[in-house]
């Protein structure tokens, strides 16, 4: 159920709402809008007797939610939501870099790289220090000390940090180190993880499961802003098909798919979507132009060395050349929006 207040209505009213939402044993998730607040209420298992609260001051509607989610929906917030990372940002119109190497390697590679990546503009460097490998035996990432050699770049060069949690405790590392935790494709529903992202101070990087719905997907999202943190970010990587000139199949419609719904930003992987570096270009572009807020990128000092993923991973020129490429349709298709509107 979600309570829509009054664009007149005094906190006052919005606190007793909440009060009363919480007091009946639920969960009251208040969303300032431009116009007006919502009140997204969880932890029901039935529906929720609206008649509780229609007379309440201040609430101009109480709305049953039909579909399965209710915190990421437009219904709730109909503004965009923008992620902030100190100075960074994701969803505010601007394109958003994420770039770095799939793993963090050792601090003279992750330094070379986040170089290049501060140069290009980006704000943000990524880097697994846990990785989660199909084979036990393939590089499984540096671990905390992968996650101090990201501290360090964050310091040296002011990069924020995305980086994988594979787990709970995981996660208390991401934090203590890291500025947003990336769960992967692998992990998109391990639910115990997503609560646990959900309890964290930390925006969260949402990727898009192997063999995902939309629905799926969003529920995970869900399950992340019921425990309270709102900062998630989608991210489509490409899933799992009959195709086998790709590694994985991108999912562009995906992009506008989750605008009719939902608030959330939502950003495209062309680098797993495709498992091909000549390919990344292609489809960055792509994606940029069916409205992607970002991109998140790999690059790598030297892809043929690269302890996973290389054959994705760019040269520094082809990144810095998707670079110039994305922007330039990014800021054409600004325009174009601000056109339709
Ligand atoms: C990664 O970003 O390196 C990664 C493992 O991604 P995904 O979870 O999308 O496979
Ligand atoms: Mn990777």
């Amino acid at each position: 159920m979600l309570i829509v207040m009054k664009t007149n209505a005094t906190e006052r009213e919005v606190a007793a709402v909440i009060e009363l939402v919480t007091s009946s044993g639920l969960r009251a998730h208040p969303v300032p809008g431009a116009l007006r607040t919502a009140i997204g209420i969880t932890g029901n298992q039935g529906a929720v007797d609206a008649t509780h609260f229609e007379n309440l001051a201040g609430v101009a509607e109480v709305i049953r939610v039909t579909k399965p989610y209710k915190l990421i929906t437009l219904d709730l917030k109909p503004e965009k939501t923008i992620v902030r990372c100190g100075d960074a940002t994701i969803g505010d119109g601007d394109l958003t870099i994420i770039a770095g190497p799939c793993a963090i390697e050792n601090r003279e590679q992750t330094f070379a790289i986040a170089e290049r990546v501060k140069r290009s503009g980006a704000k943000f460097f990524r880097g697994g220090a846990f990785k989660p490998r199909t084979s036990p035996y393939a590089f499984q990432g540096l671990g905390e000390e992968g996650l101090q050699i990201l501290r360090e770049v964050r310091e040296r060069f002011n990069l924020k940090i995305v980086t994988e949690a594979l787990d709970d405790s995981s996660v208390d590392l991401v934090e203590k180190y890291a500025d947003v935790i990336q769960i992967g494709a692998r992990s998109m529903q391990n639910f115990t993880l997503l609560r646990r992202a959900g309890r964290s101070h930390l925006p969260v990087l949402l990727k898009r499961g192997l063999s995902a719905t939309l629905d799926e997907w969003l529920l995970a999202a869900e399950y992340i802003m019921a425990e309270g943190n709102y900062n998630v970010i989608l991210c489509e990587r490409g899933i799992r098909t009959f195709t086998q000139h790709t590694r994985n199949t991108l999912d562009l419609a995906a992009i506008p798919a989750v605008r009719a719904v939902s608030h959330l930003p939502v950003i495209v992987d062309p680098s797993h979507g495709t498992g091909k570096s000549y390919m990344v270009g292609p489809l960055a572009r792509a994606g940029v132009a069916v409205g992607a807020d970002g991109l998140i990128i790999e690059v790598h000092n030297q892809p043929e060395r690269a302890l996973s993923d290389g054959a994705q991973s760019l040269t520094f020129e082809q990144y810095d050349q998707l670079i110039v490429e994305v922007r330039a349709i990014h800021e054409v298709i600004a325009s174009v929006e601000a056109v339709a509107v």
